[in-house]
């Protein structure tokens, strides 16, 4: 599904990406998503706040592609500049947008406070630029046609630069406006299956050819915290067409990694386990060691996401406590008993025999008995907690859906 012709580039600014205090993990994504659309990204821009560097960056974006992305800096501080760097680069005005001095300001009273005057701001746009709406904060991201009066005539999208906003209005508004600009262009339709318990490159080994770029559904893996994401894109006349194309990939998938996929689109591994409780009228208390308190953290917010659903007793976290399987098995009973659940999750410290990879056991005790398992310790440091807190959660899906308990 290549789209012929039609390029890209990505402009991060901020002096934060520049001085190495944080990493520019938006154009990563931002390519990973126009590869999705069949767009190639030609380069990667990171430059910092100076409105002379954006607008070299800028213009040098617009002369060598069809489509730019910019995020960062249209914040309503003074180093905030994207929007000036945007009006220079097009040679237009900024100008008040009425309808967007209205949204912020609605954001603000919805809040209770008043409008600080530097937000104004946020509501200025190059003269004859789109507002593209931004749901999880306030400063809109800006629409704009570099007109052919330089070298380029290409079209740049501005988001801002905090990750949760800028993907928002990425899926819901940038991403179908590039899609509309290719030719024959459609309708694309996404389906995200989630897995847990392989690495990546496992996972990728276990299916047949259809994680290869340019095919059609495209099959796209990513990984956040050990849960992993298959994303299959399909294009097409309409959305009908496209779920058909879709509907044979996903059951390749699903046959390929069987208990591997424990949900679809935003479910997260704390939903499916508590999806399998529920479903089966039962109740969970935790108690764990390892953890840092992961284990009750996400069956809090898996919780918050069913309310009234009761299903998940509460969870102790010890900062020092059993390890190994015997005992791990018995502070499940115990947790179990005392909450009056018809489960007890228990996560034990990590132990470690001379020169082996440390383990932790955990442990589920319910009505189908007792069930250990022994989790090794391996990948990333900053993901091992979130990975092993995950795994218990896997476990609790996979005893309660009769799966066996480690893949
Ligand atoms: P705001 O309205 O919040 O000021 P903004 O568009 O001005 O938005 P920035 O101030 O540049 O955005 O960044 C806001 C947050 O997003 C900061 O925490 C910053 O570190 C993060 N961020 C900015 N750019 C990137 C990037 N390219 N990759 C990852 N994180 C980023
Ligand atoms: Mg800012």
């Amino acid at each position: 599904m290549a789209a012929a012709g039609l390029r890209a580039e990505v402009v991060a600014i901020g002096d934060e990406l520049v001085t190495g205090q944080r990493l520019d993990t938006n154009s990563q994504w931002i390519s990973r998503e126009l590869a999705l659309l069949g767009v190639p990204t030609g380069f990667h821009t990171t430059i910092g706040d100076g409105l002379d560097d954006g607008v070299a960056a800028l213009r040098a974006a617009c002369a060598r592609a069809g489509v730019v992305v910019v995020t960062g800096g249209l914040g309503p501080t003074a180093d905030d500049l994207t929007r000036d760097v945007l009006a220079a680069v097009a040679g237009v005005p900024l100008e008040i947008c009425p309808r967007a001095l209205a949204d912020v300001e609605a954001r603000f009273a919805s809040r209770g406070v008043a409008m600080p005057a530097s937000n104004r701001r946020q509501a200025e746009f190059p003269a004859g630029s789109r507002p593209i709406p931004n749901p999880e904060g306030t400063a809109p991201g800006i629409d704009l046609d570099r007109g052919p009066s330089g070298a380029g005539g290409a079209r740049v999208f501005a988001l801002p630069g905090v990750p949760a906003e800028m993907r928002r209005m990425w899926h819901d508004t940038v991403g179908p406006a590039i899609l509309a600009m290719l030719p024959g262009a459609g309708t694309i339709t996404f389906r995200r299956v989630k897995c847990f318990g392989v690495g990546e490159s496992a996972l990728e080994a276990m299916l047949p050819d259809l994680v290869r770029r340019g095919r059609d559904p495209l099959v796209g893996i990513t990984v956040h915290e050990a849960t992993i994401t298959l994303r299959i894109a399909a294009r097409g006349a309409g959305e009908e067409a496209c779920a058909a194309a879709i509907a044979p990939v996903e059951a390749t998938i699903r046959r390929c990694l069987g208990g591997l996929v424990f949900g679809v689109e935003d479910d997260e591994i704390e939903d499916a386990a508590l999806g399998s409780l529920a479903a089966a009228g039962a109740t969970v208390a935790s108690v764990e060691v390892a953890t840092e308190g992961r284990v009750a953290a996400l069956l809090a917010e898996g919780s918050a996401r069913r309310p009234g659903s009761g299903t998940f007793l509460g969870g102790v976290v010890l900062t020092d406590g059993g390890a190994g399987d015997e005992e791990v098995a018995a502070m499940a009973r115990r947790r179990r008993d005392e909450a009056g659940a018809t489960h007890g999750l228990a996560v034990g410290r990590a132990i470690a025999a001379a020169g082996e990879r440390p383990t932790v056991s955990m442990a589920l005790d319910g009505p189908e008995g007792t069930c250990v398992v022994r989790h090794r310790l391996v990948g990333a440091s900053d993901v091992r907690i979130v990975r092993v807190a995950k795994a218990a959660l896997d476990l609790v899906r996979r005893v309660l859906d009769g799966l066996p308990p480690q893949p």
